[in-house]
């Protein structure tokens, strides 16, 4: 049976493969998992699943003003009204960027994250300087980490998600995109604003 080491940290890309199959020869000797399965889980959240589905859910409630209401209510079922949801998505709270205050999310504890509508988390997300930071000084954060400088009058709302329940925001609608279609205003949204690291693009 193949041997991991479970103590020492990967830090390569090839580290990190070596593991991954390593853990899928686990799974499949056991009988836990087939070949076939984690391809078609993996081809599923590389290729299908993705930011992407957020960008559409969030394009719709700028444009549809029933929609965002219901959005902001349930994500979860809201989002299934666009054929979006699954795994990791049961318990879905979308929160709307405006004006005076920005939300911003993080997992504490480990790396739970919303995976119908954003994918899988990118590697900061999960990592601890992200996880501490953002908690104990936000504004900084935003500002030296990821160049988001927000006016002192923003209020910054730091949402901590866990197992039960996955924050992401509907980030501010750009100025200028009033006659923007819904496909548009989907490429303007971007996997950071939906995390609140960030703002949607400016069409300019
Ligand atoms: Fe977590």
């Amino acid at each position: 049976m193949t041997r991991v080491n479970l103590v020492h940290e990967p830090k390569t890309d090839d580290e990190i493969a070596a593991r991954v199959k390593a853990i899928e020869s686990i799974l499949t000797e056991k009988g836990l998992m087939s070949e076939a399965g984690v391809d078609k889980f993996a081809e599923l959240y590389e290729n299908e699943v993705g930011p992407q589905l957020g960008a559409k859910v969030v394009a719709k409630a700028w444009t549809d003003t029933d929609f965002k209401k219901r959005l902001l209510k349930n994500a979860t079922s809201a989002c299934r009204e666009l054929g979006i949801g699954g795994l990791q998505g049961e318990h879905m709270i979308a929160l709307e960027n405006t004006d005076d205050v920005h939300n911003v999310v993080v997992c504490t504890l480990c790396s739970c994250y919303p995976w119908p509508v954003l994918g899988l988390p990118p590697n900061w997300f999960k990592s601890m300087p992200y996880r501490s930071r953002i908690t104990r000084e936000p504004r900084l954060c935003l500002k030296e980490d990821f160049g988001l400088e927000l006016d002192n009058g923003v209020e910054i709302r730091v949402w901590d998600s866990n197992s039960e329940i996955r924050y992401w925001m509907v980030p501010k609608r750009p100025e200028g995109t009033e006659r923007m279609s819904e496909d548009e205003l989907a490429a303007l949204v971007t996997r950071d604003s939906m995390i609140g690291t960030g703002l949607a693009r400016n069409p300019q």
